[in-house]
Parts: structure tokens; C-alpha cells; sequence
């Protein structure tokens, strides 16, 4: 009996990983296809396309071997009906750790209101914990949205609003280039077809004005750069997205003639130094155009994105972008570095490292991601420091820099305030302990002085219960219901705390004066 063409496609893409991970990659396919054998996707294809594309947007991603697993399993746990304890069991602690997270974030709904988008979009990144979820979570999305024909209109634009506003942001926040511009692309078409059409016909139109132009320009710097021993990696052609094209155009009456950077060559060379030098060769034989070079190497963009741009005149009569960056940078532009967080693994030698057991070992014996992390970023700044100190800086600053970028965010967000919504999607933020009296009357104080019942999530819950982060909560209020003083043992904010005291002090005067 053959394989599969989804498990043959999987095989394909996994083949330069070592062997004992190709193994633990399969398991969890063949676990995968087995548990969602009776499910469709809207195409009529089997389940198991949206688990393999997923792995496979992972893989270009670069991502480690068990973010791979994760993807292929990350909807078993709210599609299907395995038990955690056997995904426990099969996988391990971290891989259940990646799928709960993600499932975790399914329950974040965006529903519309751009106001709150950042603070959703900051909240999905601290509900997560590990960015490796977000990884997962936006392979997810890139597949849905590769694949949102299948669905009616409505939810077409729906999806696709939820994703130019959510998720390609934070795609663009952790760096990932090519995976934010195709978001925005699917996005852009469904919401506006129109706009997209004329945006497509521009490019097309300056596509075959430009192509004589750059191949020439592309071949002289090629000589130049030759000429004066700069080892090039690649230089690329990069054509402006059609997304971010038309939000260019929009700003500049739909003249393309005044967008400098709808072309651009991209010179890739190994070393920081060798980037200026390419600069300087550029600007000696092609006049720059003025206050349009902007370097991001030594002042990167608050994603970690580092280049250098330059904007030159061709000599016959075009102008084109002239983008510089080491192979790192470019990787790191590309890919961003969220998805490949490799663990050190030292505590298994005893076991032969080519059986998918001995590489499920290690990752069931490894403590929580997040510790991982933090020995992860430590030992990647001693093992940089050398480099570091060889004109290497900007690189450094890069790795920490989204590091950070992650950890600040979910510090900020999580060690003081909770993030909770209104059923039609306001977002309230309360601090940490605040129960649904403090969300009632962080809505308004009438309400809060006749809260009657609460639904968190759909269920009820006692007035006291404390909140937490994502929680959707409903209060019904009744006129009878009252505060008493029993109430304020159950709220954190002053504001809560101050409508019931004046509540009380009220009521006892009213009663004196009866
Ligand atoms: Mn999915």
C-alpha cells in the first residue's frame, strides 16, 4: 500500500531534518490523520490538507521540529474528540503546551472594532506566552486565507478583516516579511476587489516599463561589485505587494510616478562592513537621490528590520530603491526568528539519537518553554559575544531585539492588567484579581449597582469569581439588586469600591431618614 500524496508532500519538505525528527514529524501526522479521518475541509478535501499546509508554512518559516509536530496537531484538541491526557501521553508536556495556546487564542475574537485591534493584537501575544503559538496560529491563518474561497462572502470579509487588522500586524511585529505581505495581498483582494484590480494593472504597467531597466542596472552592479572583490550572496529583484502599494498610492493621489521603491535591488553580502562599502560603490557611480537613504542597520526599525535603502536615478530616466543587508538580516527580514527556538539538548546521550522515541524523550523531559527561553537568549549572547566583538553588533541587536520585543509586551500586559470583553467585543482592562462586579462597574455605575447575574464565557459564574484574560463577560441586571456590604470584599478597583460605599452611605441615610 503507496502513502498518501499529503504524506508524501510532508516527507518531502521534512527531508533535510535529521532522521530520528523526520521519524517524531510522522508519528504526529499519522496520529493527526487518524484522529480527524472523518473530518472535511469547505474544499471537500480531507482535515489533513490544513494540517500538512500548516506544517509546511512552519517549515519555509524555518521552524524547529517541534513547532512542526505542534502544527500538525493543532486543532485536536478543539476539533476532535481525543483526551489531553493521550496527547499528554503520545507528546509530551511541550507539545500540549503549544497546542492548548493555540486553541487558547482561538478564543480571542476580533470583532471589528478597530479601536481595540492593538490591544487585541498585544493581548495575543501575551495570551501566548511562547511565540512559537503565534508562529502556529498565523501558518494556520495563512492556509485558511490561501484557501477562503470556499467560504460565503460575509465570512470571507469577515476573515479577511480580522486579518489585515490582527494578524498581519503581528506578523509584522515579529518580523515576518513574506508571510505579512501575502496576508495582506489575500486580505486586500476580498475586501477591495476594485481597488486591488487597479493596484495589479500599475504594477503591471511599470512592471514593463522597469524590467530592461533593472536587469541592466542589476548587471553593471554585479561588475562594479566585482570589480572591488565584495563577495555577494544574491541580488534580487523586489517588486513593492500590491497591499502595501496601494496604501502608498492612496497617500500620493494614485500617481505611481512619485513612488520611488515600487522596484528595488536587493544586495545581500556577508559582513555589516561590506554593506556600507556597497553603498559607497553605489553612490560613486549613480546619482543618489537626495534625503532618501535611510540606514536601519544602525538605527533598526522597532521589528529588529535592518537595511540600508538608498534611492538612485538609473541614467535613463527611472529611479529605482537600492536596498543593502547582510544574509542574516535578510533571513531575519524575511522569517523573522520567532519560530526557530532550539532547545539545548544534552541529557540524552544514553539514547541512540535516531529513533523517534529518543527525540520524543528529549522533548518530554524538557521543563517549560518558557525556561527554555531564557537559557536559550542567555547562552545565545555568550555564543554571539565573539561575533559581537568582530563588527558584528547590529546582528546582536537583532536576536535580542524580538526577544525582548515579546517579553516586554508580556510583562506589560500581564503582570498588572487583565484584558476582558464586553459581548459585543468592547475590550475592558481591569487589573489582575478583578472579578465581574469591577467589570460592571467599569461599564457604568448603575449597571454595577444592579448587577443580578453573570455569564463568563456563555456560563454562570459566582460575583466574586476573578476574571482572566480573554474571558467574554455578560452581566444581567435587575432593578431589585442591590450592592451590600458583602460586595465589597469582592472587587479590587477603587472605582467599584467608591459607587458601592456611596451606594451604602445613601441607602443608610435614606433609612434614617424613614
Ligand atoms: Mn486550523
Amino acid at each position: 500500500m503507496g502513502i498518501s500524496p499529503y504524506h508524501a508532500q510532508l516527507l518531502t519538505k521534512i527531508k533535510q531534518r535529521p532522521i530520528s525528527e523526520q521519524n517524531a514529524i510522522i508519528q504526529a501526522y499519522l496520529y493527526a490523520e487518524k484522529v480527524h479521518m472523518h473530518q472535511k475541509r469547505l474544499s471537500d478535501e480531507p482535515y489533513i490538507v490544513h494540517l500538512v499546509e500548516t506544517a509546511c508554512i512552519i517549515d519555509d518559516l524555518h521552524g524547529d521540529t517541534t513547532t512542526m509536530i505542534a502544527g500538525l496537531l493543532h486543532d485536536i484538541l478543539e476539533d476532535t474528540q481525543v483526551s489531553l491526557e493521550e496527547v499528554l501521553n503520545i507528546f509530551g508536556e511541550e507539545i500540549v503546551f503549544l497546542i492548548q495556546g493555540v486553541t487558547k487564542l482561538s478564543t480571542l475574537k476580533y470583532r471589528g472594532l478597530k479601536r481595540h485591534a492593538e490591544s487585541l493584537r498585544k493581548l495575543f501575544i501575551a495570551m501566548a506566552e511562547d511565540t512559537r503559538v503565534i508562529v502556529i496560529k498565523l501558518a494556520d491563518r495563512l492556509h485558511n486565507m490561501r484557501t477562503i474561497k470556499y467560504l460565503k462572502p460575509d465570512k470571507q470579509k469577515r476573515i479577511a478583516e480580522e486579518t489585515l487588522d490582527i494578524y498581519a500586524p503581528l506578523a509584522h511585529r515579529l518580523s515576518m516579511g513574506t508571510l505579512k505581505s501575502e496576508l495582506e495581498d489575500l486580505s486586500f483582494q476580498i475586501i477591495n476587489p476594485q481597488a486591488y484590480a487597479i493596484t495589479e494593472q500599475l504594477m503591471y504597467e511599470k512592471s514593463r516599463l522597469y524590467t530592461d531597466d533593472l536587469t541592466t542596472i542589476k548587471k553593471l552592479l554585479q561588475e562594479k561589485l566585482h570589480i572591488e572583490a565584495i563577495q555577494v550572496h544574491a541580488i534580487d529583484t523586489r517588486k513593492k505587494h500590491l497591499y502595501s502599494l496601494n496604501k502608498k498610492l492612496q497617500r500620493n493621489d494614485m500617481h505611481i510616478e512619485s513612488i520611488f521603491d515600487v522596484f528595488a535591488l536587493r544586495v545581500i553580502v556577508k559582513t555589516i562592513h561590506e554593506c556600507y562599502t556597497v553603498l559607497g560603490i553605489v553612490h560613486a557611480h549613480w546619482q543618489p537621490v537626495p534625503n532618501r537613504i535611510k540606514d536601519y542597520i544602525a538605527s533598526p526599525k522597532i521589528n529588529g528590520y535592518q537595511s540600508i535603502h538608498t534611492t538612485i536615478f538609473t541614467g535613463t530616466g527611472s529611479i529605482i530603491e537600492v536596498q543593502i543587508r547582510t544574509q542574516i538580516m535578510h533571513e531575519y527580514a524575511e522569517r523573522g526568528n520567532a519560530s526557530h527556538v532550539r532547545y539545548k539538548t544534552n541529557d540524552h546521550k544514553s539514547i541512540s539519537p535516531h529513533s523517534s522515541e529518543a527525540w520524543m524523550h528529549t522533548i518530554k523531559t524538557q521543563s517549560k518553554a518558557t525556561i527554555n527561553r531564557e537559557r536559550l537568549l542567555e547562552s545565545k549572547i555568550e555564543t554571539t559575544q565573539k561575533a559581537w566583538l568582530q563588527n558584528m553588533v547590529a546582528e546582536q541587536k537583532d536576536i535580542i531585539h524580538a526577544q525582548h520585543f515579546v517579553k516586554s509586551i508580556t510583562n506589560d500586559f500581564l503582570r498588572e492588567r487583565i484584558f476582558v470583553f464586553t459581548p459585543r467585543g468592547e475590550i475592558i482592562d481591569l487589573p489582575i484579581g478583578a472579578t465581574s462586579l469591577d467589570f460592571a462597574y467599569a461599564l457604568h455605575s448603575d449597571i454595577g449597582n444592579h448587577v443580578h447575574a453573570v455569564k463568563v464565557n456563555g456560563r454562570l459564574i459566582p460575583l466574586n469569581r476573578p476574571l482572566v484574560n480573554g474571558d467574554i463577560v455578560q452581566i444581567e441586571t435587575n432593578k431589585k439588586s442591590a450592592p451590600s456590604e458583602k460586595w465589597l470584599r469582592n472587587v479590587v478597583t477603587t472605582c467599584a469600591r467608591k459607587h458601592i460605599r456611596l451606594y451604602l452611605t445613601k441607602e443608610r441615610n435614606t433609612i434614617k431618614k424613614n
